[in-house]
């Protein structure tokens, strides 16, 4: 065991779309800058395209993170780059409507509008953000923007933060390519550069002493892939704390900081997979994975916040396709057999801050209850995907609920409505929880203030999704780095 001391201006602790923004911003603005970050560095040349590699050296828990009714799947990532790293790169800003639901629900008032996009424009610029062309739509897209014009359901094509993508489709365990431009690749080795950052990877941040209103030290573990082989203390100024959404709030809840709110708000923002075999070859798993959505029954509005659902291609490696979706047994080896046929779209469901995050151990314990006004949503999402798909030609469509029945037309679909959706019984990941370090004005219902200072500690701000007082968008990338920018000053 080794104890190490480190001493710098500032810590930044998690290295994902918050802290690596965080780290490299500040090194470019000449701080001297520390990066924690608890996984490793995998770079370009390790991204071997095997599922039973990539998941365990990017993915928190190596991607078996649930909620504790095993109803939701959490998947995060835990590499340099965080979750930007094993992200599907769709570049969404926060809508002006959730803006003015902070402001009016929550009192979230400090930045303007103007102050937002601007912060949403830097970023974007940041990670070479751009529209998908139409020649990297792949045939799974397609479909989905088919069906959903066969309906009238609104759709189109996502921006993204890949450059000099060659379509391979692995993007959920890495790019081999260097093309999707995590923080990785852009805000931490631009700060790098300078010469003011250093990282730490291996480096687990375990807990804040603090007194008098200062953050005194970041103490920790440094690992060797998962064992402990030492133990680090850091002496800054300041610290940003930027975990993301489960761990931030455990390691302030571990140093006795956040006051009651603190893991409380938790949004998980869950998706269902809807999948389809179609009579020609769709090749889901290859080209942009999740390049279409259909938005058209989508709501945002000053008073609800984002509502109603969307419709997202998406593809997948086989691990992950055969826990998520095609059915179960028989007919989820049947449906293997024609993989080439198979296309795939999810549903993703905003929803209301309703859970919460708790220690247990080291451990995080994530307990999401459903809304039955949020369960019928998801089941009007699963009922409008699956005609979908029957509309752009499937010839069956496989629905992400236990022991359904194949679905071969539209009369299958009326034993939907009377079908009970039970945790673990529905399949959900969540790819976007937020909420747990809520921004606002009080510290008995928030954790952080509109400065992202977490309340009477002068020297610790959060910047990462937990910071939001309800669903952002429907993709948090961006959001986070538009909150990081704000709270950096640097808008
Ligand atoms: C599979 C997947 C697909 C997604 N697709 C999209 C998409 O297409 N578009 C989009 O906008 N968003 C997408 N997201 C969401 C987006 O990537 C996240 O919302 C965003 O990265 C969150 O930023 P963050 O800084 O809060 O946390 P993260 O990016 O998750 O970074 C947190 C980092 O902190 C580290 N950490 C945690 N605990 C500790 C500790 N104790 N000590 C040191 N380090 C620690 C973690 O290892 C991690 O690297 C996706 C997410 C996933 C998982
Ligand atoms: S699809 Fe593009 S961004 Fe994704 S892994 Fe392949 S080359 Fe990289």
């Amino acid at each position: 065991m080794k104890d190490v001391e480190f001493s710098t201006e500032i810590c930044v602790i998690g290295s994902g779309a918050g802290g690596g923004l965080a780290a490299g911003y500040l090194a470019q603005a000449g701080h001297e800058v520390l990066l924690l970050e608890e996984g490793a560095h995998v770079k370009a040349e390790q991204m071997t395209q095997r599922e039973e590699q990539m998941l365990p050296l990017l993915y928190r828990d190596g991607g078996n993170q649930f909620s504790a009714d095993g109803g939701v799947s959490v998947l995060q990532g835990r590499a340099l780059g965080g979750s930007t790293v094993i992200n599907m790169a769709d570049v969404v800003a926060i809508p002006e409507s959730v803006l003015d639901h902070w402001a009016q629900v929550y009192g979230v008032d400090r930045f303007t509008p103007e102050q937002w996009a601007k912060a949403a424009g830097i970023a974007a610029q940041a990670i070479g953000a751009n529209r998908i062309q139409s020649h990297e739509v792949n045939r799974n897209a397609q479909l989905l923007l088919q069906g959903g014009r066969a309906l009238g359901i609104d759709g189109d094509v996502f921006e993204h933060n890949r450059v000099g993508c060659v379509g391979s489709g692995y993007c959920l365990i890495g790019c081999a390519y260097n093309a999707k431009k995590s923080t990785a690749l852009t805000w931490i080795p631009r700060g790098m550069a300078t010469g003011n950052l250093r990282v730490e990877t291996g480096a687990r941040v375990s807990r804040l002493p603090h007194q008098y209103g200062r953050v005194r030290a970041v103490e920790g573990q440094l690992l060797d892939k998962h064992t402990v082989v030492g133990r680090f203390r850091v002496k800054a100024e300041r610290i940003i704390l930027a975990a993301g959404a489960i761990h931030s709030p455990l390691i302030l809840q571990a140093s006795l900081l956040g006051g009651p709110a603190v893991g409380q708000n938790l949004s998980l923002q869950p998706q269902a997979p809807v999948s389809a075999r179609f009579p020609e070859s769709v090749r889901m798993f290859r080209g942009i994975p999740q390049a279409a959505y259909l938005d058209g029954r989508e709501t945002c509005t000053p008073q609800a916040g984002l509502g109603g659902f969307r419709l997202e291609s998406v593809g997948a490696t086989p691990g992950m396709a055969a826990v998520n979706g095609a059915g179960w047994g028989p007919e989820l080896l049947e449906a293997f057999r024609d993989y080439g046929r198979i296309g795939a779209a999810l549903c993703l469901v905003p929803d209301s801050p309703t859970g919460q995050v708790r220690r247990d151990g080291f451990r995080p314990v994530i307990d999401y209850p459903f809304s039955p006004a949020w369960l019928e949503r998801m089941r009007e999402a699963i009922e409008t995907c699956a005609r979908v798909f029957l509309a752009s030609g499937a010839e069956q469509v496989y629905l992400p609920l236990a022991g359904y029945p194949v679905v071969q037309g539209v009369d299958d679909l009326k034993a939907l409505q009377g079908w009970p959706l039970l945790p673990a019984s529905l399949n959900l990941i969540s790819a976007h929880p937020q909420g747990t370090c809520r921004m606002g004005k009080d510290p008995q219902s928030s954790v952080v203030d509109l400065g992202f200072g977490v309340h009477g500690i002068e020297n610790l701000q959060v910047l990462d999704a937990s910071v939001f007082p309800s669903t952002a968008s429907s993709h948090t990338m961006l959001p986070v780095m538009q909150a990081a920018l704000l709270g950096l000053g640097a808008v």
